[in-house]
């Protein structure tokens, strides 16, 4: 199947008689015949349901569809993109380890990383999205475990260099993590390019309508977990009966873990109800991505012509830095996403925004909406002025989240509030 077939078709394919639409399964629980057969599932939680904390039967088919899109073994929905990255450090991860992330990702994840890790004994080694491999390969410790950087980042639209940060991981024998949200698995596929996990937050594109909060972890099933490094894989886990992941789920193990273990333990699984909506979003996925990179490209075009920017990021633009690496990465086109910084600074890019009348001011991107967002005083506000400019960001930086509007209203809004500086 084409990507567009799988965005339809992937995750529930309804037996004779049974609904065209997976349904929603609002129960906590599964019922057996037996105590011996509770104990079966017990031995082998791959094979059936337990309870709703860490596997219902509506989110298994999302599981499987966003897996299926990004080409990857196995998938586990989380109740956010942040309870996304989260597991996905934490599964690998433990106190005393160490970790490397790319300086320019969602403000979220660097306080994530960089502070609440850090109190849990977890290092974060940042390192510049556009480190040389060198730079890269210079950062890593004995007790580093992985690797996690985002392919379209979150809001400064950087590109990473997917196959060669997986060239780096892997030469230090551990795994590249990346957050795919803004890409999605329409425009980049990142296990194609040697990503060995992908989280997202689905709260963005995959819901795409602005009705729920959720997130991903998708397992590539490729990672060689036996090099020595990762005995929280290899060795039996005392918390579940002794459980080795890579003999018994070597097709899938850091899933398997990270739901047998951690979702377990953090119980941050989506409800039954979030996943449903979850999927009415992933249907339409490719033909919404097509349409936002089409707005997008015309809009950047416009605000990169006003000259009253100080510059304009949209990678697909000829002459963007960034724009070399997003015709390998991201050729269909780099999201909905633009970011520019209007010349005036801090106080202009406020009066612009709030002159917007059809796009909204919201914290939020990837809406079917057009919407806006100041990362310096929303979403960015708990960063120092050095991790501001790490993440690529500056007083007079605006994030626009084109929808899907008729193109023509969107760029009459933003003449408009052009106007009105
Ligand atoms: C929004 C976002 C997150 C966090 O996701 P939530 O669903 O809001 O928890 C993580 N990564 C990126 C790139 C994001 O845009």
């Amino acid at each position: 199947m084409k990507i567009e077939t799988k965005c339809l078709h992937e995750g529930y394919a309804p037996k004779n008689g049974e609904p065209r639409v997976m349904p929603i399964v609002q129960s906590t629980t599964y019922v057996y015949d037996s105590t011996d057969d509770v104990a079966a599932v017990f031995d082998d939680p791959t094979k059936s349901l337990i309870y709703s904390r860490f596997e219902n039967p509506t989110t298994d088919c999302v599981e499987k569809k966003i897996a299926a899109l990004e080409g990857g073994a196995a998938a586990m929905c989380t109740s956010s993109g942040q309870a996304a990255s989260l597991l996905s450090i934490l599964n690998i991860c433990e106190a005393g380890d160490s970790f490397i992330a790319s300086a320019s990702i969602y403000g979220g994840t660097i306080n994530l990383f960089g502070v609440t890790l850090k109190r849990m004994g977890i290092e974060c080694i940042w390192v510049e999205h556009d480190a040389t491999e060198e730079q890269l390969n210079a950062a890593f410790k004995p007790n580093t475990k992985a690797v996690f950087g985002e392919t379209l980042a979150n809001p400064a639209l950087t590109v990473l260099d997917i196959e060669m940060w997986a060239k780096a991981a892997h030469a230090h024998g551990v795994p590249l993590i990346i957050d795919n949200t803004f890409a999605t698995p329409i425009l980049c596929r990142p296990i194609e390019w040697g990503a060995d996990i992908v989280v997202h937050s689905t709260s963005k594109y995959m819901d795409g309508h602005a009705v729920q909060v959720g997130g991903v972890i998708v397992d590539s099933g490729k990672f060689d977990w036996t090099n020595g490094k990762f005995p929280c894989m290899t060795e039996p886990d005392e918390s579940y009966h002794g459980i080795v992941y890579t003999e018994k789920y070597a097709f899938a193990p850091y899933i398997v873990k990270a739901r047998m273990q951690l979702m377990r333990d953090f119980g941050c699984y989506p409800a039954a109800n979030s996943s449903f909506l979850l999927n009415l979003g992933l249907e339409t996925l490719a033909v919404r991505m097509k349409q936002y990179c089409e707005n997008a490209l015309k809009v950047a075009k416009y605000i990169q012509d006003t000259g009253k920017v100080e510059f304009v990021t949209y990678p697909a633009l000829e002459g963007i830095k960034g724009h070399e690496l997003a015709k390998k990465y991201l050729p269909n086109g780099t999201s909905g996403v633009i970011s520019f910084s209007i010349k005036g600074g801090r106080s202009v890019a406020v009066k612009f925004m709030d002159s917007l009348k059809l796009a909204s001011n919201e914290v939020h991107v990837a809406d079917i909406r057009t919407c806006v967002l100041h990362p310096a005083s929303a979403t960015h506000r708990q960063l120092t002025d050095e991790q501001l400019v790490a993440a690529g960001i500056d007083g007079g930086l605006i994030r626009l989240s084109v929808g899907l509007e008729n193109v023509g209203d969107i760029l009459d809004d933003l003449k408009q509030a052009f106007a009105n500086i």
